[in-house]
């Protein structure tokens, strides 16, 4: 009872379960002693007694159990949750991105289906830091975010790949589709404004475009959409910027 009565606060269901099972548990142990020391006959009605406060007793303890598993489920669904996603965006993170692509990945080689992926770095982030704070950076991700998820189809991978760099996987996309989709991307960014206090953060971004090539692996891939968003960077931001095929 007092281990009950002192979890309660934190366990709360759980707790009171648990004290009423216990309580019906000191109503058989009462039942047997009265009965033991011959103050009550063994007949039909105290073994009736005894039955039920055995069945309360058993049913609060299941419901206990019951709670607790689902409070563990709860967190690890939870735990799950925080482990796949960025806090601060929601996407998916860089290692959620790597599993979740795998599938994705065989799917298009075993089937020689295409297959895009694009690379997106905002650009001067570090300048939009300075100039208007931290936290209107950390909105200025946000918005970025929501604005790339809602351009993405219900097929495609997306993650935050790092601070100011999302990146997505296509399939069933080639890289013409993939440019084109990078440059609705690109213009809406560009067109957001993100409001601060009285003035408008202006947005642009440098994406990097690449089409799987059959047997091609995917560092190599990563590597080119790299490479094209450093070129996309070197010809003056805010542009798409088509990979050089391999070879
Ligand atoms: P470039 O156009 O060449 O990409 O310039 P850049 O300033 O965007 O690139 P750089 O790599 O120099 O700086 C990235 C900046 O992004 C620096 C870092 O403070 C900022 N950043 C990364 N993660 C976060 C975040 O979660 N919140 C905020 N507010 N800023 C972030
Ligand atoms: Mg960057
Ligand atoms: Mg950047």
């Amino acid at each position: 009872v007092l281990i009950a009565l002192r979890s309660i606060a934190s366990l709360g269901a759980i707790a009171r379960y648990f004290l009423l099972a216990t309580l019906a548990s000191f109503v058989v142990a009462g039942v047997c002693a009265v009965v033991a020391l011959n103050h009550l006959p063994l007949n039909a009605a105290t073994y009736q007694a005894l039955e039920l406060a055995l069945i309360v007793e058993l049913t609060f303890l299941g419901l206990a159990l019951a709670q607790q598993a689902r409070r563990h489920q709860f967190a690890g669904a939870r735990a799950m949750h925080l482990a796949c996603h960025d806090s601060l965006t929601g996407l998916y993170n860089r290692r959620a991105f790597l599993d979740m692509a795998k599938p994705l990945w065989s799917n298009a080689q075993r089937n020689q289906r295409p297959l895009s992926m694009i690379m997106i770095d905002l650009d001067h982030f570090k300048r939009i830091n300075d100039q208007h704070g931290h936290d209107a950076g950390d909105r200025a991700l946000q918005a970025s975010a929501e604005l790339i998820e809602q351009a993405c189809r219900a097929g495609d991978l997306l993650s935050r790949w790092g601070g100011e760099e999302f990146l997505i996987l296509l399939p069933e996309t080639d890289m013409d589709q993939a440019c084109l989709f990078a440059e609705r991307v690109r213009a809406s960014l560009e067109a957001l404004g993100l409001p601060v206090e009285s003035k408008s953060i202006m947005l642009t971004a440098s994406f990097g475009v690449a089409g799987w090539e059959l047997g091609e692996s995917g560092d190599s891939l990563l590597r080119r959409v790299d490479d094209a968003v450093y070129v996309a960077k070197k010809a003056g931001r805010d542009r798409v910027q088509a990979a050089v095929p391999r070879g």
